[in-house]
């Protein structure tokens, strides 16, 4: 194997990452089955998905610190590995911070941040760089111990930093904080990747975190990548019904195409189609909480009240085969057993899944793609069921 060094670019401008045909198996089945990633210079990208879907393995398949079966890994236009190329870890000015941080207790903050600088470097001038860039500045001789999980989180990224890495890598960076701690923390991050300019892949199983940070999200899920795209795109266009249930609360509602397939008849009534689909296809559409709204009167019931202080959401019985989730206001402005009809607000909608067309054939579906005849409205939550399939292709 070859373990050529990466050369520092001249300009010192921040490096794209490009993750081609990735598979790894630890023995059993494939962990990664066919991963490819594009990442621009300077972009913070989300890996999100379920426990177990690969994103770790992908982080440290890019950081070097595991070996794919097969692809090619490449960070500016440098190989770092490939079938006849695996450059060390060390090698690849790849910043990473772990899940734990793996900061060392017996040694202080100033030389944690020191530790994998090179004797070529000014180490002291490095690491009073990189201490000052994550606000820890005056805090050079305090242990790991002694700081905040906030602050410990900091000294992992100065550590991170101090290289001045090419690329940036963090795995579940906010796990090991509590809630209160994590908002800010992550406040705080956020506006410090944006400040370095550095090109970032993070890992993370958090939908939220996920949309906050990341100018594209890679959802994941059982070794592939589903779909990778800006958050507000995957929130309104994700591409199959899992994406769907796993980036937001959903509703999915039993739908036939009508008129010339531009319009779906749903039991909240007609809604308009993204994409046109034969007439008389039945599938089911996508509507979002927060696209449904309610009136008081009417032949729906509340069923239940969730209030979580900025917004309400009521679960409401429409008929004996469709309940909805709907996120309406800040404060409660119904009751249970109150009697509400439901109205639509949202942009036009997507469609999943293929069914009986009104003539008993099977609507063309994608390959894959499932042919269930769909009965009712389920409303999914996030990380249930990976069953169901686009009848969209984007
Ligand atoms: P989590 O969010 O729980 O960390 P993940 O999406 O990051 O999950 P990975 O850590 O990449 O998932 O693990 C994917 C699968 O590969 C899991 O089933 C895990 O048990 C397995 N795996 C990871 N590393 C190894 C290893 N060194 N040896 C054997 N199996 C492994």
């Amino acid at each position: 194997m070859n373990d050529s060094v990466p050369t520092a670019d001249p300009t010192n401008g921040a490096a794209p990452i490009r993750v081609r045909d990735i598979t790894k198996s630890f023995g059993g089945g494939p962990v990664l089955a066919g991963v490819s990633l594009d990442v621009s210079p300077g972009e913070l990208v989300a890996l999100l998905g379920p426990s177990g879907c690969g994103k770790t393995t992908l982080l440290r398949i890019i950081a070097g610190l595991e070996v794919p079966d097969t692809g090619e890994v490449m960070v500016r236009d440098t190989v770092l590995t490939s079938a006849s190329v695996n450059v060390a870890p060390e090698r690849r000015q790849v910043g990473m911070v772990f899940q734990d941080w793996a900061l060392f207790p017996h040694l202080t903050v100033a030389k944690n941040v020191a530790y994998g600088l090179s004797r070529e470097v000014n180490r002291t001038e490095r690491v009073r760089d990189a201490l000052a860039m994550v606000e820890l500045d005056g805090l050079d001789d305090r242990l790991p111990s002694t700081l905040s999980g906030g602050q410990q989180q900091r000294v992992a990224l100065a550590r991170a930093i101090a290289p001045q890495p090419d690329v940036l890598l963090l795995d579940e960076p906010f796990s090991n904080l509590d809630t209160a701690l994590r908002v800010q923390v992550r406040a705080d991050l956020h506006r410090l990747l944006i400040d370095l300019g550095i090109t970032t892949v993070f890992v993370t199983h958090d939908q939220e975190e996920a949309f906050i940070l990341g100018d594209r999200v890679a959802v994941m899920n059982a070794g592939h990548v589903l779909q990778a795209a800006a958050p507000a795109e995957i929130y309104r266009h994700p591409v199959d019904r899992w994406v769907a249930g796993f980036v937001g609360e959903a509703n999915f509602l039993a739908a036939v195409a009508t008129g010339t397939g531009t319009s779906a008849s749903t039991s909240l009534g007609p809604l308009p189609l993204v994409e046109p689909v034969d007439a008389g296809t039945s599938f089911e559409v996508l509507v979002r909480p927060e696209d449904l709204d309610l009136e008081p009167g009417g032949d729906a019931v509340v069923e239940l009240i969730e209030f979580y202080g900025h917004d309400t959401v009521y679960v409401v019985h429409v008929d004996d085969a469709t309940t909805v989730r709907v996120r309406a206001g800040a404060a409660p402005r119904f009751g249970r057993r109150d009697q509400v009809a439901l109205r639509y607000t949202g942009p036009a909608v997507v469609a999943y899944g293929t069914g009986e067309t009104a003539n008993g054939s099977i609507a063309a579906a994608p390959p894959g793609a499932s042919t269930a005849a769909v009965t009712g409205v389920h409303a999914v939550e996030a990380g249930l069921d990976p069953g169901g399939e686009a009848i969209t292709d984007r």
